[in-house]
């Protein structure tokens, strides 16, 4: 019988337990170290009934209704479009910027201008990356990307990434959508749903499976030794078959050729003694000194909890390090050349052992979405498939 080991039971983690579990009718081991499964998306109720996502504010948007119908197995969902909005110049403006962001930030008379002239250029298109407003010929245009670029973006990536807003360069907006209509849905994907009961208990379904035990409060280091001659990877000093690894492949190899990199978050909670308190699910805050974004987690509930008190989370970002008690937990990913590049000598270190599958954002040092993770989860379970049936 083989041994497999899967450390971590974030989605990459228990997805592919439940597979290998469920379509190969084999035993797996998931080891977390934490005291609870679901790694970052974990949530639990608070005493006022309130569901709260402890690792910051999830919501599972795709194009591809598979995702959804593979999560529909383990939990209810329901359709939640999520809705944000930002806080500038004193006054509560809608992400994605819009057609209606415009006309507040600049006025109804300046947008009517900007209304016809990005209509006439962006024809046809639901959402254009503000950096294209930076590029285009029309002087109206790229003064508004500007002001977003001064105003939203530029001092809330540099409290994100911890850098000094000089230092940002105007291709973040790459990628940041201005949508080009009034649509006042955060994300642009076609399917947007939450688990009615939480996400914790959509894990826990995924990983009962009579062929899983989950070993939580346990350290896969403690266990997991290698021995480099024979290339053998031990579990308390027995051999292992096959090793799925979700957790930060640095740490695997015992930092030998460095550490990676990664952004933390520091999440503060505040209670009030009111119904409600933000005028919106999600509101962020490029302006204001220290933190990014705040939360109210009753809005994004299910069922409301009927209490007149209600809960706000507020996101710090902060550097990470590891030995402190505050951003101790790796969050974002920080891609650079030099990150990259001791990140491929830990894959080669993996590669050489030959029954080490890496899966995950800490694994493959990559930021992914919920989605993609679940998708690529599925994609590593039949890459595991063959190896376990060679
Ligand atoms: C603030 C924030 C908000 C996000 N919001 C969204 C969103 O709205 N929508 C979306 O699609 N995606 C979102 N994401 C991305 C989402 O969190 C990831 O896609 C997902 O959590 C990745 O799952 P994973 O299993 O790869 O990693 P993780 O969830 O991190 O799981 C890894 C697990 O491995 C465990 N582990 C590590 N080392 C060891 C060890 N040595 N021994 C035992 N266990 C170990 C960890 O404790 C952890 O539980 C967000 C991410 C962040 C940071």
């Amino acid at each position: 019988m083989e041994r497999i080991i899967v450390v971590g039971s974030g989605f990459s983690g228990s997805i592919i337990a439940r597979m290998i579990a469920e379509k190969m009718n084999k035993k797996v081991i998931v080891v977390e170290r934490r005291n609870h499964i679901g790694g970052n998306a974990y949530d639990e109720y608070d005493e006022n009934g309130i569901l709260i996502q402890r690792y910051g504010p999830h919501f599972i948007n795709t194009d591809n209704y598979s995702v959804i119908e593979f999560l529909m197995q383990y939990s209810k969902l329901f359709r939640h479009d999520t809705k944000l909005l930002s806080y500038i110049d004193e006054q509560y403006v809608r992400l994605p910027f819009n057609f209606r962001t415009m006309q507040q930030l600049v006025g109804d008379k300046k947008s009517e201008y900007l209304l016809k002239q990005m209509r006439a250029e962006f024809a046809g298109r639901d959402r254009v990356a503000i950096f294209e407003l930076l590029k285009s010929n029309d002087d109206a245009i790229r003064e508004y990307g500007n002001l977003l670029f001064e105003k939203a973006y530029k001092t809330y990536t540099a409290k994100q990434w911890g850098l000094n807003p000089d230092q940002i360069d105007k291709s973040v907006l790459e990628r940041v959508p201005m949508a080009m209509n009034y649509d006042e849905r955060y994300l642009n994907k076609d399917f947007q749903y939450l688990p009615i009961n939480g996400f914790t208990k959509l894990f826990e379904n995924m990983l009962n499976h009579k062929n899983i035990e989950v070993r939580l409060n346990c350290d896969a280091f403690d266990h997991i030794s290698f021995d480099y001659e024979a290339k053998k990877i031990k579990y308390d000093n027995k051999d292992v078959d096959l090793l799925i690894f979700t957790g930060a492949i640095d740490e695997l190899f015992s930092l030998k050729y460095g550490r990676l990199p990664y952004r933390s978050l520091n999440i503060k909670y505040d209670y009030y003694d009111e119904e409600e308190v933000l005028p919106c699910e999600i509101v962020s805050y490029p302006q204001a000194p220290g933190y990014t974004r705040q939360t109210e987690y009753k809005q994004i509930a299910f069922e409301r909890p009927v209490c007149n008190k209600t809960v706000v989370a507020t996101e710090y970002p902060v550097e990470y390090t590891p030995d402190l008690e505050t951003g101790n937990i790796p969050y974002y990913p920080v891609l650079t050349s030099e990150s990259k590049c001791i990140y491929e000598q830990y894959v080669k270190e993996a590669e050489s052992f030959g029954n080490i599958v890496l899966c995950g954002r800490l694994a493959e040092f990559k930021y992914y979405n919920m989605d993609v993770c679940i998708e690529h989860a599925l994609e590593k379970f039949n890459e595991i498939k063959l190896l376990l049936e060679e």
